[in-house]
């Protein structure tokens, strides 16, 4: 069977596609997102355990005011209003076998004796681990920066990108400084996703992708093939450069020298009254078989906590993760509630990465192929869109 009605064909119904997907209807095209899994959202992923009304991320977990471009879609969605502060609790560190706080692993005369570096040091061209020990001082990178930063990226840092890793962007005022949704940042998934427009169709895993005569052919792992003047890659990096082995090999070798990492997230729900730990936003561990745990006392729920581990992969098995998150929140396997896993695969970015993107761009210029993720100007879901709303002007206003 072939479906050709559709003007823009997008792989992947993440934050990436789903955005792009967004954008796309608002020009007017007829839209299709096609979904390998039987759920729409990617790494924006809210576990809603059945029967408890409680939920916790398995992957992305806070939106910023910083998140310009994501905020102006929720705007234009109405939606704005459904935002929901996340209630302040401390990050602790977990090193030496406790948990410290933040400020008692600080070196205080290494962080004023480096600080003036700040006015004389660029990020661009410096990796992390060069600028960060630069203008922190080795010890602060070691004993807390250093293992913050492999927190908030799910990786070890060290190698990735200063200038990628914290790109300023404008805060908007009017907006919360951190935010969830009511029901998880799976929502957001939800929020885009409803328009009569755009279709998705889900279970629908993308095998192949042909082109000849500016005419893009798809075919699915059950053999639906999608005719199209158009097609957007959504997908992380590593199934969008499989997907253009065979038509776009040049490209697909481009794609191909960005590095991937996986994360192992296992989140467990408990009572409030299993867990002693005071409440607090996340756990950040130095030398530990997990970069990060992330809690859901941001949103606190009157019966239930939740905290997701962000485990090194390939390290422990289920049963030996299970065990370590047990001797970290003090329960028994008894006491756990709900256990969830999750495997996301993130690009670990490397200096030079700007380089590499100009010259993937270079190759899409005048071909109606749009790629979008995280793998272009950041990680971050602002990132994403940012990537999106590039690439559907270039494709669709010809602004490219
Ligand atoms: C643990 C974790 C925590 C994070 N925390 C934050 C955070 O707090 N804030 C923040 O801003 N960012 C965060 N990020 C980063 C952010 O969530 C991701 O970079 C972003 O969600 C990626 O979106 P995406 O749409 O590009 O890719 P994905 O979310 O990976 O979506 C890609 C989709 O493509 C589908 N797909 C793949 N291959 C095919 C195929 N052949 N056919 C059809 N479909 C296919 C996949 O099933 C998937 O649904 C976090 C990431 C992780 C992993």
């Amino acid at each position: 069977m072939i479906a050709n009605s559709y003007d823009l064909i997008i792989v992947g119904a993440g934050i990436s596609g789903l955005s792009m997907a967004h954008y796309g209807v608002q020009r007017g095209w007829r839209v299709v997102v096609l979904e390998q899994a039987d759920r729409i959202g990617g790494s924006l992923d809210s576990h809603r355990p059945h029967g408890t009304g409680f939920w916790l991320e398995l992957g992305a977990h806070s939106g910023f005011n910083s998140y310009g471009h994501l905020l102006g879609i929720l705007e234009e969605r109405g939606c704005l209003d459904r935002l929901c502060d996340r209630a302040r609790a401390p990050f602790q560190v977990l090193a030496d076998g406790r948990l410290q706080s933040v400020f008692s692993r600080l070196h205080w005369l290494a962080l004023l004796l480096s600080l003036p570096r700040l006015l004389t040091t660029r990020k661009p061209g410096k990796s992390v681990a060069e600028y960060y020990r630069n203008v922190l001082g080795s010890s602060n990178y070691a004993d807390l920066f250093g293992p913050a930063f492999n927190a908030v990226i799910c990786q070890q840092a060290d190698d990735f990108p200063a200038d990628i890793l914290f790109s300023p962007k404008p805060r908007r005022k009017d907006v919360r400084r951190s935010f969830t949704f009511p029901g998880g940042l799976q929502t957001l998934a939800d929020i885009l996703a409803k328009r009569d427009d755009i279709g998705i169709q889900t279970g629908q895993s993308v095998q192949a992708l042909q082109y000849a005569d500016g005419i893009f052919i798809l075919t699915t792992a059950t053999g639906v093939m999608y005719r199209t003047r158009a097609v957007c890659l959504a997908t992380p990096v590593a199934a969008a450069a499989d997907l253009l082995g065979e038509a776009f090999p040049a490209l697909s070798r481009l794609l191909q020298r960005i590095a991937t990492v996986t994360v192992e997230s296992l989140g467990v729900v408990v009572r409030r009254e299993a867990v002693s730990l005071p409440p607090l936003a996340g756990i950040i561990a130095r030398d530990d078989s997990f970069f990060s745990v992330v809690s859901r006392d941001t949103v606190p729920d009157p019966t239930y906590r939740g905290f997701t581990f962000h485990f090194k992969p390939g390290l422990l098995d289920e049963t030996g993760k299970l065990q370590r998150i047990g001797e970290v929140l003090g329960v028994g396997r008894e006491q756990l509630e709900d256990v969830a896993g999750k495997t996301n695969r993130l690009p670990a970015l490397r200096v030079g990465h700007q380089e590499l993107v100009r010259e993937i761009d270079s190759h899409l210029i005048g071909i109606p192929l749009a790629l979008t993720g995280n793998y272009f100007t950041g990680v971050s879901l602002e990132d994403c869109v940012m990537r999106s709303l590039m690439e559907c002007r270039r494709l669709l206003d010809g602004a490219g």
